[in-house]
């Protein structure tokens, strides 16, 4: 009957609930143990300039290693970590491996090329996180010119003016900062007047159907010569296609990330590329 069918489809939902807050607990328990089991590794997507081709920058994704679950991308436990405040911790980890590659890297004679960290909201509302970043750069000797920081738009106004003028403060040792997945937080412009920010990264929802959708050729254009005008680098992100490559062109996007050029790669991949390049 309909009724018994309603009752087995309560208990699947309810079972499928459980499942989920089971899932859920046991992702939590296995974060809090990650960072000492070193189960976390960084990955590096290449960004290219847009004229060239070449390599110009790297942004470090984090890809945590599971022991039973196998590999879990970002978007499965980086929002457990911002409530769980593991994020934290994590972020710091995550910076500190890139400024050790970097170390490493120019020590190599590699190209001196860009590395962008992602951090999150909670990672800047802690007072001391401009000391964070000034130590990992002094332990590692990373030249911090070669850092870049990350940052959402709704990062941005959640914080305290304080919070703000404390993270930039670190464009005096010669880090940068990028506005990530632009145009998709609930922000007013009125900080791209105030902030010192070197780049924005186009969203990739914008790129994804640029080839056909007129909407989005007009906001993906309107970004450019906003950035353009403003003395800002623009970076698209989410580039699959040629054709989205070349309409990126056509319009004077400077930085290109995606798929079409590189996925993520592996440290000794990114390695690899460097030093193609290179000769
Ligand atoms: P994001 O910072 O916007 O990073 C770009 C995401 O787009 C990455 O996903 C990348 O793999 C993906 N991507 C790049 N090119 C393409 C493309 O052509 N097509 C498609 N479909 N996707 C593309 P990923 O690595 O899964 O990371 C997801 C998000 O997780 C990141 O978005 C970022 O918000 C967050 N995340 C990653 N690493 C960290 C980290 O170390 N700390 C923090 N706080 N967040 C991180
Ligand atoms: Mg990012
Ligand atoms: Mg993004
Ligand atoms: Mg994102």
């Amino acid at each position: 009957s309909s009724k018994e069918s309603g009752r087995n489809r309560y208990n699947f939902y309810s079972a499928s609930m459980n499942q989920k807050a089971l899932m859920r607990m046991e992702t939590e328990a296995g974060l809090r143990n990650a960072l000492e089991r070193r189960e976390f590794y960084v990955e590096f997507q290449p960004i290219m300039n847009a004229a060239d081709s070449t390599v110009v920058a790297a942004e470090a994704l984090v890809r945590w290693n599971h022991p039973t679950r196998g590999r879990i991308p970002p978007d499965q436990f980086i929002d457990l970590a911002e409530e769980t405040g593991l994020v934290v911790p994590l972020g710091e980890w995550v910076l500190r491996t890139v400024c050790s590659r970097i170390k490493t890297w120019s020590d190599a004679g590699l190209p001196l090329i860009r590395f962008s960290v992602n951090v999150s909201s909670r990672q800047i509302e802690r007072q001391d996180f401009a000391e964070i970043v000034r130590n990992a750069l002094r332990e590692s000797g990373a030249n911090s010119a070669q850092l870049e920081i990350e940052l959402t738009e709704s990062c941005l106004i959640r914080h305290s003016d304080t919070n703000i003028s404390d993270l930039f403060g670190l464009k005096e040792w010669g880090v940068s900062f990028a506005i990530d997945d632009f145009g998709t937080g609930y922000s007013s412009l009125g900080y791209i007047k105030t902030l010192p920010i070197d780049h924005i990264k186009i969203d990739r929802s914008f790129v994804r159907d640029i080839s056909t959708d007129f909407h989005d050729q007009a906001i993906v254009e309107a970004i450019i010569a906003m950035s353009q005008r403003l003395g800002i680098r623009n970076i698209a992100e989410g580039v699959e296609t040629i054709e989205q490559v070349r309409f990126l062109q056509e319009r004077g996007c400077e930085e290109i990330q995606g798929y079409y050029f590189h996925r993520p790669l592996s440290a000794e991949a990114l390695e690899e590329l460097l030093r193609a390049q290179e000769n």
